[in-house]
């Protein structure tokens, strides 16, 4: 399998500067998301790893050779788009089989081949079924079959389950990470839906106007937001943002808002003037005793929890909260913050201070 580094690639298409400088490293079998809104330059930085897209200029590695200036067919990989197309004329076997076949691949070395990925996907009983009447889960694992079967590098998956309804999708998107789990094969996978890319990646990168934001494990990015957009793109509801004036600098642990001193972690970054006090909906507890204060303006029932609205000096919060808890649109109350989750951003830039 491989490792993937792209380092300083950019695209312009035309004047057009899509992905601007851009560098992080795919370990050899990680399931790696890139994540981001639409037109944000993820598919052409997915197309430019795969071959099918040139950089305008910077270096893409595939464990270790740099193949930046290659056609898709000399770097080894497999492109998965739609997992729909399959061959309609040909039966399962045949549809998985093709890419050896055209290779000229031996045939008993082909049968060998499609009845080891058959078992992979557990289709091995429909082998000789026309792909016609298959149903859609079935579709979808014959054409990932159609995509594994030539032992690539590494796969390149662009929204494969986009067209799926929410049902099936989530299932399919467990499917696809138990085989990637079984296979190990180094993936690259694109999508716009955050909650995909937490779920199913072992890490992600989230681009936002052809810049890379933050690269990171799921976690480190949900907690440890380097920018406001990569904190408001990912989690719902997002965090919460409240602007103030200030100034911290190293080691400052608190900061004035409204008058009232909240607590921020340590060691950060100075700064001297806009500022934005991040926190995430489930890390404010509502407390009649705290000293910063706001007015409900609306609950949301969701289940056990409850997301409550809030309108505070600083702007609206979102709070999510339990829902055994009694709470009445209008009502006045304290917020604590947990200081330790707390994110503070420079607001003039959108950098979180460490
Ligand atoms: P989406 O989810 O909508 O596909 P994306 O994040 O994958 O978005 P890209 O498809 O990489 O975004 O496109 C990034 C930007 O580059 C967009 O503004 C798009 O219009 C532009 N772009 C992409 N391909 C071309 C092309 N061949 N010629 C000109 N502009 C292009």
């Amino acid at each position: 399998m491989a490792q993937i580094r792209i380092e300083n690639v950019r695209k312009d298409f035309g004047s057009f500067n899509a992905v601007k400088s851009s560098t992080f490293t795919i370990e050899d079998g990680e399931f790696f998301m890139l994540l981001g809104p639409s037109g944000c330059g993820k598919t052409t930085t997915l197309r430019m790893m795969a071959g099918l897209e040139l950089p305008t200029s910077g270096e893409i590695y595939i464990d270790g050779e740099e193949v930046g200036q290659k056609p898709a067919s000399k770097r080894d990989i497999a492109f998965v788009f739609q997992m729909f197309a399959l061959y309609p004329h040909m039966n399962v076997g045949k549809n998985i089989s093709y890419p050896l076949r055209s290779q000229g691949m031996p045939k008993a070395q082909v049968k060998k081949k499609v009845h080891e990925i058959a078992e992979i996907l557990g289709i091995t009983d429909i082998l000789n079924k026309s792909v016609g009447g298959l149903s859609g889960g079935d579709r979808q694992r014959v054409a990932l079959g159609r995509a594994i079967v030539r032992d690539p590098k590494a796969f390149f998956m662009d929204e494969p389950l986009g067209a799926l309804d929410a049902e099936f999708r989530e299932h399919m998107s467990e499917e696809l990470r138990a085989l990637h789990d079984r296979m190990n094969a180094t993936t690259v996978y694109v999508t716009h839906d955050q909650l995909e890319a937490m779920q199913m990646g072992d890490k992600i990168v989230v681009m936002n106007h052809g810049v890379v934001e933050q690269f990171g494990v799921p976690q480190e990015i949900y907690d440890w937001p380097a920018t406001k957009f990569v904190a408001q793109f990912i989690g719902s509801p997002c965090m919460n943002f409240l602007d103030f004036k200030g100034s911290v600098s190293k080691d400052t642990d608190s900061v004035q808002l409204e008058n009232v001193s909240l607590e921020i972690p340590k060691s950060i970054d100075g700064v001297n003037g806009d500022l934005t006090f991040g926190i995430r909906p489930e890390h404010i507890f509502l407390d009649d005793s705290a000293g910063y204060r706001g007015r409900v303006v609306a609950t949301e029932y969701l289940g056990t929890t409850q997301i409550v609205t809030l309108d505070t000096p600083n702007g609206q919060i979102k709070a999510r909260v339990a829902s055994s808890d009694k709470i009445s649109v209008g009502q006045q109350t304290g917020l604590r913050f947990d200081p330790r989750t707390v994110t503070l951003f420079d607001a003039s830039t959108g950098h979180a201070l460490r």
